[in-house]
């Protein structure tokens, strides 16, 4: 379970093999090319049956798909899944199995609520100065646990100036919006000119002072990070880039390029990830995570705890896994590696960090901690309560 397949140079190997096998016709130039990988993306039991020997428990699941979440993910991501292994953690992403038609106790459609928090189809405003604007419902991948899997790849919010201007007027007449989250579906499968359309529009609001974009295509789709894209994104910094990243296995060659490119045009990138049963809820995959971004320059932002949406009951950790976590890198490898851990309370709360407690109480001025070995410490302290 714990294969962190980190060894890069064999995995290109293994890229080229599989793109000779499964799509013998396609040159390495098509291959590389993103708008190849979104045409020919995986989306339904034939495509799957071509590649993997599906389970019947996979099969099942693939036809009995009801609601508005599609299978899709591209040639590239496949090509990082093993074919005999059901218990593949990029697979256990990608390819549906019953579970998830169960809904369990406090699970929800929206669990963060956002509907009743979006002033404007698109655009959701939870906290004081910042805005997340849902450019568009459509993704290279779909995640099994996504948290918007009610609206994304339902085809029903395409990009569209129109929707999108009554999002940009919104943000207008709000000044206190300085900060804007783009996200969706993922806003870089945008074409270059509709992401700078709207780059441009954001850009020039005289308040908005921060952009950033919210992507898992460097993961999925790396050869989306052309050089024209990245010439483009630099003219509208202060731009951030919040990158999702699961397991160490997509941390390959083309990935490290894509990251590379980005960081090299001045674009912070930090990384989300959802902690997620069987798939990266182990301290040593964690850490391989985590070191291996920050090679790629990607600094470990979020770890999330996975959100109750419906039918993700065999996604979801207890808080205890998350914090032990935590627990496990703080202080025993670099401190750029270790995330904040969030949870997103149910019904629009916002964002709740889970950072495991390292105080252990007070004694009069004294303040106990307890530091990553165990040992406990005392600190004077001139404030009433911890
Ligand atoms: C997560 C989120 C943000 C961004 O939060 P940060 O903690 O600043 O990264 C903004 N708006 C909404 C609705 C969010 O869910």
């Amino acid at each position: 379970m714990i294969s962190a397949r980190t060894s890069t140079e064999s995995a290109s190997k293994d890229r080229s093999a599989f793109r000779r096998c499964f799509y013998p016709d396609v040159s390495a130039r098509e291959w590389n090319d993103w708008r190849w990988q979104l045409r020919n993306r995986i989306r339904d039991l034939e495509g799957l049956e071509r590649i993997f020997p599906l389970t019947d428990d996979e099969r099942a699941a693939v036809l009995r798909r009801q609601g508005a979440l599609p299978v899709g993910f591209t040639p590239y991501y496949a090509s990082l899944i093993s074919r005999d292994d059901p218990a593949d953690p990029i697979r256990k992403t990608m390819i549906p199995v019953q579970a998830e038609f169960v809904r369990s106790s406090g699970e929800m459609d929206d669990p963060l609520g956002e509907d009743p928090r979006s002033p404007v189809p698109g655009l959701v405003h939870t906290y004081p100065d910042k805005v997340l604007f849902l450019v568009t419902d459509f993704c290279a991948t779909y995640c099994r646990y996504c948290t918007r899997s009610r609206l994304v790849g339902a085809g029903e919010y395409l990009p569209d100036r129109a929707l999108w201007e009554q999002a940009l007027a919104y943000i207008r007449e709000h000044r206190e919006v300085r900060d804007v989250l783009l996200s969706g579906g993922d806003p870089l499968i945008l074409s270059d000119e509709r992401l700078e359309w709207l780059l441009a529009r954001l850009h020039e609001i005289p308040h908005v002072e921060f952009l950033r974009i919210g992507t898992k295509i460097p993961a999925v789709m790396p050869q989306r990070i052309t050089a024209g894209l990245v010439k483009m994104l630099k003219k509208y910094h202060p731009l951030f880039f919040s990158i999702h990243f699961t397991h160490p296995a997509e941390l390959t060659p083309e990935t490290a390029r894509a990251c590379a490119r980005l960081a090299d045009a001045g674009i912070p990138l930090g990384s989300q990830t959802v902690l997620l049963a069987g798939v990266n809820d182990h301290p040593a995959v964690m850490k391989a995570l985590m070191l291996g971004l920050l090679k790629m320059r990607v600094k470990p932002y979020y770890l999330h705890q996975c959100d109750a949406v419906a039918g993700s009951a065999h996604f979801r950790t207890p808080i205890s896994t998350g914090k032990d976590i935590i627990r496990s890198l703080h202080g025993f490898t670099t401190g750029y590696a270790v995330p904040t851990y969030m949870l997103d309370a149910p019904g629009g709360g916002g964002k709740v960090p889970l950072s495991p407690d390292y105080i252990e109480g007070r004694e009069g001025d004294t303040v106990l901690v307890r530091n990553h070995e165990g040992s406990k410490y005392r600190y004077v302290d001139g404030g009433e309560n911890v």
